[in-house]
């Protein structure tokens, strides 16, 4: 096999792999790494119906029952009631701390099965088995787990790091188009806050042609961050490049505007902005929004300023009216300002 494993170092340790028809193997890497009695599957009924089959076959290969939980897929599963229904799920099918919970789907999974499984009889292990590109290139990775309440995305949550992440590449495949773009946004912010040559190479090349090493390039950068911030109080900020203008694109179109399209958008007013501000290297702008444009996503945002300057300022990144803004000074570097909320203003158009 020629996947690429890479070791993820925080508080837990945990290793990353990346490569081909890996779910059909799925049961011995899980077995190996945390040796669980029961696996409760977590999915949402797209990803259930197309993969899990696969995965359950191969942890029962390995004489470890299997237990399935399927929601409703999208955003609104991603709150409490679900979260609730899974523990009591968990709890109804008597697993225990040496049980384990798979979160077998995209972000939305990732984030309610970890959320789950970090709370449920105060921890039990869980695998990321993601199959968005976003979940493979972000939100697997890092131990970040939430759920959204009515007041906000993400607003209840907690660090907790998985025992193993397996990204088996093959299931990209049946990814619609425009969930393959979402990730593409994210996949594009790694290059610009981190790796130059890595946004040249996907300036040009296609990258779907080369979309297993992407994978893994920007899980290594989401490494690199993740390991000297854990718990995010500094370098991982860098990771929001794009997100507090984009959140505030995401809340002014009442969520129609998905995460990766937002996030695109607010990448790009930023650039324009830093590098008006004589901050940012000329023609950075110019060489963002090109690639943008590549992979199918906007760099312009709709709203009004005033109105998307107000939407993030009550994102949960605004400390005693200060704002970490992540502003790029070139391609492939990216700093961390703080500048007060009353300012965002200027940046927002
Ligand atoms: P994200 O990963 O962007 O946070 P979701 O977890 O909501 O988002 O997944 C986005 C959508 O894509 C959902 O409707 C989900 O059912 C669907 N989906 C996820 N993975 C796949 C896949 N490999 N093939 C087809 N559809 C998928
Ligand atoms: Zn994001």
């Amino acid at each position: 096999m020629n996947e690429k494993i890479i070791h993820i170092n925080t508080s837990k340790e945990y290793d990353v792999v990346i490569g081909r028809n890996l779910l059909g193997n799925a049961g011995e890497m899980i077995r190996k790494a945390a040796d669980p009695r029961i696996v409760a599957i977590v999915s949402d009924d797209n990803v259930f119906a197309l993969y899990e089959p696969v995965l359950k076959e191969s942890l029962t290969r390995q004489g470890i029952s299997v237990e399935q939980f399927v929601f409703p897929h999208g955003e609104c599963s991603k709150c409490i009631s679900v979260y609730e229904e899974l523990l009591e799920f968990l709890c109804e099918r008597r697993l225990t701390r040496s049980d384990m919970v798979a979160a077998l789907g995209g972000g939305v999974t990732g984030d309610l099965a970890g959320f789950a499984a970090a709370t449920y009889q105060r921890g039990i292990n869980y695998v990321q088995i993601p199959t968005t590109l976003l979940a493979a290139v972000d939100s697997s990775v890092g131990g970040k787990t939430a759920v959204n309440l009515r007041g906000g995305k993400n607003q209840a949550g907690c660090f907790y790091q998985p025992s193993l992440v397996i990204c088996d590449v093959d299931t990209l495949s049946t990814l619609p188009e425009r969930e393959y773009k979402n990730g593409c946004a994210e996949v594009i912010k790694y290059g610009m806050i981190k790796d130059e040559a890595f946004l040249m190479n996907l300036k040009e090349r296609d990258a779907h042609e080369w979309i297993d090493d992407v994978i893994a390039r920007c899980v290594e950068m989401k490494r690199e961050v993740v390991s000297a911030d854990e718990f995010d109080t500094g370098e991982r900020m860098l990771l929001n490049f794009g997100h507090t203008l984009g959140h505030g694109v995401e809340k002014c179109s009442d969520f129609s505007v998905s995460h990766g399209f937002a996030v695109a958008q607010g990448m790009a007013v930023i650039t324009k902005n830093a590098q008006i501000k004589g901050i940012c290297a000329e023609g950075t702008y110019e060489l963002l929004t090109g690639i943008l444009e590549k992979y199918g996503l906007p760099a312009v945002i709709k709203y009004d300023p005033e109105d998307i300057a107000k939407a993030a300022c009550v994102d949960k990144k605004s400390q005693g009216g200060q704002i970490s803004l992540i502003i790029p000074e070139a391609p492939g570097k990216c700093v961390i300002r703080k500048i007060p909320a009353a300012e965002i203003i200027q940046w927002a158009s």
